[in-house]
């Protein structure tokens, strides 16, 4: 079975963008995300662009912040707290990375933790990793993951699930959320001795390293679930491009072996956005007085 990130993704942007409306019309409280960009990186503009668009279409409204490279620590610092202060303001994005003068933990740690939608803040890091503690928000693109799995039925409750890859914004999570659904979670690194032995245990796979078609076909267990959250540009001259975008997972050999697989494009990647959505709508939904 082919994993229709695509598919789901847009179901989910509708879904939010219905309850977007009902908010409105019911409180008069329109969510809002604004969105911190520090400095010219192309792809990080790109990204910082698709999400105000994603929130335009969802009816939330998006205020960017664009700050130039050279921006001090304490610029972007204030920057942070008048928008934690800002009542129009639900959710704060940092877009990462940030310039290398810049301490990302000391950014992270001060965006409020009821506005963190992107789920790094080390009190809802340390909250997902905790037993018995729920963070008020999750980092987006794993719980991308999770909602795939669930699309196709996973069974988490003792399952062997591997994590590839121990990133903070994809790995680590995933493996913590899997965790909190009680699968049994190993994590393979760069040090890890055999990966392929590790991935041929695994009933759920979640490949996030960053390494063009590093899982091997025979590496996936029969029926396994694979999620696959690899980018990786390929030279291919066929293509006008001169590239072409494969993932983490040789998706040729894998899709004839695995129970159900997500593709490269079209997968993990649409989902990311759509949670981003889900948290921003969560914000405003925690502003509302209790039961209303
Ligand atoms: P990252 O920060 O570079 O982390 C890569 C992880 O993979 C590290 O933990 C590293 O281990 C591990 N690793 C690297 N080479 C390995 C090897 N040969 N064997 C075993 N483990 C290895 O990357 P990331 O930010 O997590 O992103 C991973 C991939 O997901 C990238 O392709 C990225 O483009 C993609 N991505 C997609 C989305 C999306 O679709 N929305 C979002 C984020 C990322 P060590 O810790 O030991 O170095």
């Amino acid at each position: 079975m082919i994993i229709d990130g695509k598919a789901v993704a847009e179901r989910i942007r509708k879904e939010i963008a219905a309850e977007v409306e009902q908010m409105v019309q019911q409180h008069n409280l329109r969510p809002g995300l604004a969105t911190v960009l520090v400095g010219t990186d192309p792809a990080s503009q790109t990204y910082v662009s698709m999400k105000r668009k994603a929130c335009a279409e969802a009816g939330i409204e998006s205020f960017g912040h664009e700050l130039s490279a050279d921006s001090s620590q304490d610029y972007v610092l204030g920057v942070v707290r008048e928008l934690n202060a800002d009542p129009r303001v639900h959710g704060i994005l940092v877009q990462l990375p940030l310039p290398k003068h810049i301490d990302e933990e000391a950014i992270l740690n001060a965006i409020s933790i009821q506005k963190d939608v992107d789920g790094f803040h080390p009190l809802n890091i340390g909250r997902l990793s905790m037993k018995g503690r729920d963070p008020l928000f999750m980092p987006c693109t794993p719980l991308g993951c999770m909602v795939l799995l669930e699309e196709v039925g996973a069974k988490f409750d003792g399952a062997n699930a591997v994590v590839l890859g121990r990133s903070n914004i994809v790995g680590l999570p995933a493996a913590m959320m899997l965790l909190k659904r009680n699968a049994t979670v190993s994590i393979v690194h760069s040090r890890s001795k055999d990966p392929a032995a590790m991935c041929r245990e695994a009933d759920i796979l979640i490949a996030a390293v960053g390494r063009p078609h590093m899982v091997k076909g025979d590496w996936i267990k029969p029926g396994a679930l694979v999620i696959d959250v690899g980018v990786n540009r390929i030279d291919d001259p066929s293509r006008k491009s001169g590239y072409r975008l494969v993932g983490d997972v040789d998706y040729e050999a894998a899709k004839d072996v695995a129970g159900a697989i997500t593709p490269v494009p079209g997968g993990v990647g649409p989902m990311t956005i759509a949670m981003l959505l889900q948290n921003t709508l969560r914000a405003a939904k925690m502003t509302l007085p209790v039961n209303a």
